[in-house]
């Protein structure tokens, strides 16, 4: 296979990154400073990589991903029990850290290796020449599940996944070297790291990561600061949406980027449209998951598709299933933009296996070698998908109709007095399952009333996708990519009920 990062070998004077206020490194710098790395992970097996949004993270991956060496990134702010779960799964042979950083005691028996990120070219080490493996099938990197709906589970990522998502999504956004990156997303999963790390230096572009998500810093890089791209997740874009009235500067440079990407969770309908109506740009919607890397995006020039997470990659194929204990269902053919089926994927995107579980490996896949994603979608007549949520969360069977949480979520939204909403279904001898909306009001003294609630989204939906229960919260629980924890809210339903 070919190179990961053909970019590297050139070892040009171009700028390839800058994370926060800290110095720009050139690709020459990079591929000197992995260079001196790769050699000092000889023999480690599987590294860890201590995730922080730093230049040293970058230098560790790409140095993992030169020496073959299979790389683990850490959150941290993983708390102890989590990452004794990953430690423990993964036993990685070193971990690798910035000089700075203290690493929590779950670490401690785990060998260290400190990162350098500039290696100075007089007195630096001597740089071994890379050996990245020939083989696409090699383990580039092992990426655990955000663990929304269990524990996370170790992702195997092989070398031809990563390249091959990358390049699709670069035919799909037209994503060139000459392209500059902008966003403030942590590094511990795929969209971060993949895309975000990975994806521009392998197009021989340049990042600039934020060091941590600022509205300042979008409104600073993007536009006529340079910056051509913005990747983010909802809560990130709904930041922006709620800054974007008063702030021209922000307007300016939203206005001036090629592309502004949103992932990793449903962008709520009432964000996108606010953007777009203050800047003239549209979101694009992509949908992918650690075990597939991308699947689907909005691509360039579509125009704005609100809700929609677009066409399959080149590459991917995807069919939508219906499965029922009763009458056993099959792949859903409608374009209607109405029939619910679990979106089931195949391509060279991929992962390998779940580490250390060949169960739930096997249990993933179809007899026919279709990925089960657990999302359910429709699809539109011109074959653009909408997801409608997660089967075992968001998939509410109320009175013989099948609800997606996802639209609620919307109409929920475009109410002026609520700040935040989820849905989800709760046991109900009448209906089977009943709508229960979890909102966060805008003005936390003055809610809004239940009933107009219910009545604002069957006016906006169907009368029965109204919520029978309406419940107000402070805020909704959510992990560090802003992803709403439906778990946590079911559970919560249960203890007051009790
Ligand atoms: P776990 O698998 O541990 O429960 P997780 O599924 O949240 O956690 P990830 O692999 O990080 O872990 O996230 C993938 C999921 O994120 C997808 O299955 C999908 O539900 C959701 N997702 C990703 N992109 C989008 C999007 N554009 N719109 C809606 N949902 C999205
Ligand atoms: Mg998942």
């Amino acid at each position: 296979m070919s190179a990961l990062f053909p970019a590297l070998a050139a070892a040009a004077d171009r700028p390839a990154l800058r994370f926060g206020a800290g110095p720009t490194t050139t690709y020459a710098e990079l591929a000197r400073a992995a260079g001196a790395l790769t050699a000092r992970l000889a023999g480690t097996g599987r590294v860890a990589v201590w995730a922080t949004p730093t230049t040293e993270t970058a230098v560790a991956v790409v140095a993992a991903l030169l020496a073959g060496v299979p790389v683990v990134p850490l959150n941290p702010r993983t708390g102890a029990r989590e990452l004794a779960h990953i430690v423990g799964d993964s036993a990685p042979g070193a971990v690798l850290a910035g000089p700075g950083d203290a690493l929590p005691d779950g670490l401690a028996e785990v060998p260290r290796i400190d990162v350098e990120s500039s290696v100075a070219e007089t007195d630096g080490p001597r740089v071994e020449e890379p050996t990245e493996p020939s083989d696409p099938e090699a383990p580039a990197l092992i990426v655990y599940t955000s663990g929304t709906t269990g524990p996370p589970k170790g992702v195997v990522l092989s070398r031809r996944a990563v390249a091959a998502s990358l390049d699709a999504l670069a035919e799909a956004w037209a994503w060139t070297g000459d392209d500059v990156l902008v966003h403030g997303l942590p590094l511990f999963h795929v969209h971060g790291l993949v895309l975000g790390v990975i994806g521009p230096l392998r197009r021989g572009g340049e990042l600039r990561h934020l060091g941590g998500f600022s509205v300042e810093g979008v409104a600073k890089e993007l536009g006529d600061g340079g910056g051509t791209m913005l990747f983010g997740v909802p809560t990130m874009y709904h930041r922006i949406a709620e800054a974007l009235p008063h702030d021209p500067a922000l307007v300016r440079a939203l206005a001036g980027a090629r592309l502004l990407v949103s992932g990793s969770a449903a962008l709520p309908v009432p964000d996108h449209e606010r953007i777009t109506a203050a800047t003239g740009r549209t979101v694009i919607e992509r949908y992918g998951m650690s075990e597939t890397l991308m699947n689907t995006s909005v691509p360039v020039g579509s125009g704005p598709r609100p809700g929609s997470v677009g066409l399959p990659l080149r590459g991917v194929e995807l069919r939508l299933v219906y499965e029922d204990d009763e009458d056993g269902g099959g792949v859903v053919d409608a374009r209607d933009g109405e029939t619910i089926g679990e979106v089931q994927v195949r391509g060279p995107n991929l992962f390998s296996a779940y580490l250390n579980r060949p169960e739930a490996t096997a249990a993933a896949f179809t007899g026919d070698g279709w990925f089960r994603t657990g999302d359910m979608a429709v699809r539109e007549a011109d074959g653009f998908v909408r997801l409608v949520g997660r089967r075992a969360t968001d998939l509410i069977k109320s009175g013989g109709y099948k609800i997606g949480a996802g639209e609620i979520e919307n109409a929920l939204l475009d109410h002026p007095e609520v700040r935040e909403a989820a849905v989800t279904g709760a046991p109900d001898p009448d209906l089977g399952e009943r709508i229960v909306a979890w909102v966060v009001p805008a003005d936390p003294d003055r809610p809004p009333a239940p009933d107009a609630l219910a009545a604002h989204v069957a006016g906006l939906l169907a009368p029965h996708k109204r919520p029978r229960e309406v419940r107000f919260l402070a805020a909704l629980p959510r992990n560090d990519m802003g992803k709403i924890l439906k778990k946590a809210l079911a559970e919560n339903a249960e203890d007051s009920e009790a």
